[in-house]
């Protein structure tokens, strides 16, 4: 990543931090307003909010946002803790408020073209009875880069998913109605007008029953939770959603001597969605299986100098393609030639002339059940990241690419503080819990070609490629920051975790060596009081 472009990262961050600070003393502000009684309760809790706005915002120079909180700062002056404002306190505190709901907008209309990534996400709805609870998560969601908005007549809900179509809703069944069920009903409205369904999480203060869960599933009802949960429970689910959505595509390796039929093969994957990557020569395949690490393979049969059998042989003798599924091609009609092609190590065949659809069906069945198994080996089952030996085989990718590429490439190792006593104080499945958030704050915070892997406990490693050390630092700081401020719950209670990490540059060594440096760094930030970031010295 380039400076500028590093830079600017970090400017949306800030910018993004300083909005979501406006919102928490725009909400505040909004329960006083909604009802007077709830000014002196609630006094101190507005000017902490705003105190901290201002202080954000001069931080991180947003002018208006600053100016903003300083002028609700200063009208609330005129207010008594553990009291009311005067009669004429109310209108001015109110256009100040005003003021800085349009300083809060203008901003993300202003940017919207280079507004963070999270800002240009699909939307979540939340229609739900409980105001509090729904604001709440509002605030959780945004901490993770969700945008989420409210809703609280089912009209206006279904309107909106008309006009935007939102990741998923997370839908009250009793919601907007008098009916138990009106949640329920509203969503069956709401699915006639969209011809694939939107994914529901409906919740529920009671345990429903077969009926109600019935139909609750038939509306798109992809998950019914009873009792209501609290808001990190909801965030895994809604998480798991949006990133079940996007599903990545097939990488398709093709193998055919003639480069018609290559071509022909290359433009029907690709109007799949597909990446394809296609060769013609058999000797190449060592290559291409190396820089291009297929998931699918598809060979022809017949090729001048070697049969597709043959190769199918090479390539299951790594250990790494030993899964992959491999897909023949030829004008093969002989059953039982084709048996025994598919006992020396392919998994299906196609006959020429190929049927694109016949194709494509193929590789998604294919491609569907290498992934999940696939997952099983790689991944950790909590947290969904790569496991340990999975990171550093990532690893040693990586270097091989850096050197290819002559670029800079870092590794990172967190550990996250005093995780003993989390699970001492609040027990082993918050632990979990945590363990899970923090895993989504980092694929939410990072780039897409970053892996991110558990590497053992409460430690976690972070490959950033093409990345200088001074630029992982930075991120990674802004990360430790923003995941300190994150709120953990813990049934009625909040608390906080932080965590300490150690990062440090390849400098052409082995990822062995580079390991070693980013554990001492990491050592070196646990002894310099934990809670910070610790590059390793070059
Ligand atoms: P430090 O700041 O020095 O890192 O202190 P710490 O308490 O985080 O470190 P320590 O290594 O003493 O304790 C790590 C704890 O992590 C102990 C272990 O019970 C807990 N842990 C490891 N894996 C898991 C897990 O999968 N789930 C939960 N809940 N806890 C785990
Ligand atoms: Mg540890
Ligand atoms: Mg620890």
């Amino acid at each position: 990543m380039n400076d500028e472009s590093q830079k600017e990262k970090l400017r949306q961050h800030f910018a993004r931090r300083v909005t979501t600070q406006a919102r928490v003393v725009l909400d505040t502000w909004q329960k006083i307003h909604s009802d007077h009684s709830l000014a002196a309760a609630h006094r101190d809790e507005l000017a902490s909010a705003a105190e901290k706005l201002v202080r954000y915002a001069q931080r991180f120079e947003m002018v208006s946002h600053a100016e903003a909180g300083q002028k609700v700062l200063t009208l609330m002056e005129q207010w008594p803790t553990g009291g009311a404002p005067a009669d004429d306190l109310w209108p001015p505190l109110q256009d100040a408020m005003e003021i800085l709901c349009r300083s809060t907008l203008r901003r993300t209309d202003q940017n919207s073209d280079e507004a963070p990534h999270q800002y240009r996400r699909t939307p979540i709805y939340i229609a739900l009875e409980n105001d509090e609870m729904a604001n709440r998560l509002i605030r959780q969601l945004e901490f993770f880069g969700f945008r989420a908005s409210a809703f609280s007549r089912a009209d206006d809900l279904i309107e909106a998913c008309a006009l935007h179509k939102p990741e998923t809703i997370l839908m009250d069944i009793k919601f907007g109605g008098d009916a138990p069920d009106a949640g329920i009903a509203a969503i069956e409205r709401l699915q006639e007008r969209h011809e694939t369904p939107i994914p529901i999480i409906f919740m529920s203060d009671e345990d429903g029953t077969i009926e109600t869960r019935l139909r609750a599933s038939r509306c798109g009802g992809e998950e019914f939770f009873y009792p209501a949960v609290d808001p990190g429970q909801l965030i895994e689910k809604i998480e798991t959603y949006t990133h079940g959505n996007t599903v990545e595509p097939y990488r398709v390796l093709v193998l055919d001597d003639s480069r018609a039929q290559a071509k022909y093969m290359e433009t029907v994957l690709r109007k799949a969605g597909m990446t394809a990557h296609i060769i013609t020569d058999p000797m190449q395949i060592i290559h291409a299986l190396e820089e291009f690490s297929p998931e699918i393979i598809i060979l022809d049969m017949y090729m001048p100098g070697c049969t597709g059998m043959e190769i199918a042989r090479v390539i299951r003798q790594q250990d790494r393609f030993h899964s992959v599924p491999i897909i023949y091609l030829s004008a093969e009609e002989d059953v039982s030639k084709q048996l025994h092609a598919m006992s020396l190590g392919g998994d299906d065949f196609l006959t020429k002339p190929i049927d694109p659809k016949h194709l494509i069906a193929t590789i998604h069945n294919r491609g569907r059940r290498a992934r999940s198994l696939l997952a099983l080996m790689i991944r950790d089952s909590l947290t969904g990241l790569y496991n340990h030996t999975h990171t550093l085989h990532l690893l040693d990718q990586e270097i091989v690419r850096a050197r290819q590429k002559d670029q800079p490439l870092c590794f990172a190792m967190i550990d996250i503080d005093f995780f003993k006593k989390v699970n001492d104080t609040f027990g082993h499945p918050i632990g979990d819990r945590v363990l899970r958030s923090l895993s989504m704050f980092l694929k939410q915070r990072l780039r897409k070609t970053d892996h991110i892997g558990r590497y053992g406990g409460e430690e976690f490693a972070i490959i950033l490629p093409n990345t200088r050390i001074s630029d992982a630092r930075n991120v990674l700081n802004e990360i430790r920051e923003r995941f300190s401020e994150l709120q953990q719950p813990a049934g009625d209670r909040e608390f906080n975790v932080t965590f300490s990490c150690g990062v440090a540059a390849w400098q052409g060594d082995s990822s062995q060596a580079l390991c070693e440096r980013a554990d001492r760094a990491l050592y070196s930030s646990k002894e310099h009081g934990r809670n910070c970031v610790t590059a390793a010295d070059a």
